[in-house]
């Protein structure tokens, strides 16, 4: 074991997450001893579209990019899932992504299918009207398989409730009617719910409280460790400090802080907030540490939450892990060979598909509200997050117990199981 953990293959850093979520969902697949048709059905997604977003940018040229929309499965209602602007998008990814939203949204039991697109692009370099150019572009390209009974798009990496709003704004202007039921994630004063944008974060600080309940430790003085401070890592990191946690260590993409006594998680989200484009290396270190994101994962913490890209724990760090306890806020942080590491050291993983669901359940309820034309006070809308949360976190890990299996291989088995089951039940058409 050790010896595979001294180097990462070159394949797994470069190799994508489908591969890794079709390898999951074989070996799932085998478990549950999977009717072989249902189990290639699975393996493909229903529909994916490629399309080229020509953009004109702000000095007069014309820039064409590539965007996805990848439909994996409808088979438990509407799909649903986001969408990320990121240099490194391309088709498998969001075929692996799309996959993960189909389990997740089963593993939370919220009646949606998976779905997952986005756009190849920088938009650390792109202006303000660019983005909203390529998004109205990809917008329009991608809207024959969109609709709020088909297909709900929502933020993900680089997307946010504006980038939501131009998508509804653009999906109602070329429909003739108002549309904005048709993504989720959108700014409270378009329909967007009360909650949403901090729900992923809220249900990654969540699901780390009960877990910790449910292993006998206290979340008093817990040492904890985020990578990434995006809208998940940085809302998570903020309520688990008002938990009672101790936040040491933070990063994003150019690099992290380490302070032992603890950071000033607010102070340091507050300061990104209002200095726009700012990053963590732009703030002072108030008597911290510099360190690089490879340090913060192999820091020594109680908790690690990975709130960033996929692939960022692999066989090259997974054995210097310190961590007793990992709650993936991002999807697909850990590459196959590295979970193993993790399930033979006994660190205890809490999936993507559970961890960071907060996310889509409170989308499920912003689409609940639209429809309704009703809208709820926070309140409302954190307790069910929270008894969701809840209630999915207990099923996951009774499961996982009553079949001796890790945290990860349980989600994956009582969701493709209920995705199975709406297969087997709606039968297949015609
Ligand atoms: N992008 C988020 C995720 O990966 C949210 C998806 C949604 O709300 O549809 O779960």
């Amino acid at each position: 074991m050790e010896q595979t953990a001294q180097i990462a293959t070159k394949t797994e850093i470069t190799g994508d997450l489908w591969s890794t979520v079709l390898a999951q969902l074989d070996e799932v697949a085998e478990r549950l001893q999977l009717d072989p048709g249902i189990h290639a059905m699975l393996r493909q997604p229903e529909r994916e579209l490629t399309v080229a977003v020509p953009v004109m940018m702000d000095d007069g040229h014309i820039e064409v990019f590539t965007g996805y929309r990848v439909q994996h499965s409808s088979a438990r209602g509407p799909c649903k899932g986001g969408i990320r602007y990121h240099p490194e998008v391309n088709l498998n990814e969001a075929r692996a992504l799309a996959a993960l939203m189909t389990w997740k949204c089963a593993v939370v039991n919220v009646p949606f299918g998976g779905a997952k697109g986005g756009v190849t692009c920088n938009p650390r370099q792109m202006s303000e009207a660019e983005i909203c150019r390529l998004t109205r572009r990809y917008t329009a390209m991608i809207m024959p398989i969109l609709g709020p009974r088909r297909d709900i798009p929502a933020p993900d990496v680089n997307t946010n409730p504006q980038v939501m709003a131009w998508m509804a704004d653009t999906v109602s202007m070329l429909e003739g009617s108002s549309v904005i039921e048709v993504v989720t994630g959108k700014p409270v004063v378009l329909g967007g719910s009360l909650g949403r944008k901090e729900a992923t974060g809220r249900g990654v600080a969540i699901v780390v409280r009960e877990t910790l309940q449910r292993l006998g430790r206290r979340i008093e003085g817990t040492r904890v460790a985020v990578q990434g401070f995006g809208n998940v890592g940085s809302v998570a990191a903020r309520l688990l400090q008002e938990m009672g946690c101790r936040v040491v260590a933070i990063s994003d993409v150019s690099g992290g802080l380490y302070r032992e006594q603890g950071l000033d998680v607010a102070a340091i989200a507050h300061y990104l907030e209002t200095h726009p484009r700012s990053l963590l290396a732009d703030y002072p270190t108030h008597g911290g540490a510099r360190i690089s994101n490879e340090e913060l994962l192999t820091s020594d913490v109680d908790v690690l939450v990975p709130a960033a890209l996929e692939h960022q724990i692999r066989t090259d760090n997974a054995a210097a892990i310190q961590a007793r306890l990992i709650v993936e806020g991002a999807n697909g942080p850990t590459t196959r060979r590295a979970d193993d590491i993790l399930n033979e050291r006994g660190i205890i993983v809490v999936p993507d598909i559970l961890a960071n669901a907060g996310g889509v359940v409170v989308s499920y309820l912003e689409w609940v509200q639209d429809l309704q034309r009703f809208f709820w006070e926070e309140e409302e809308v954190n307790t069910r997050l929270e008894a969701i949360m809840q209630r999915s976190l207990r099923e996951v890990w009774d499961f996982s117990q009553a079949h001796q299996v890790p945290l990860r291989i349980g989600a994956h088995m009582l969701a493709v199981r209920r995705v199975a089951e709406a297969i087997q039940t709606r039968g297949i058409f015609p």
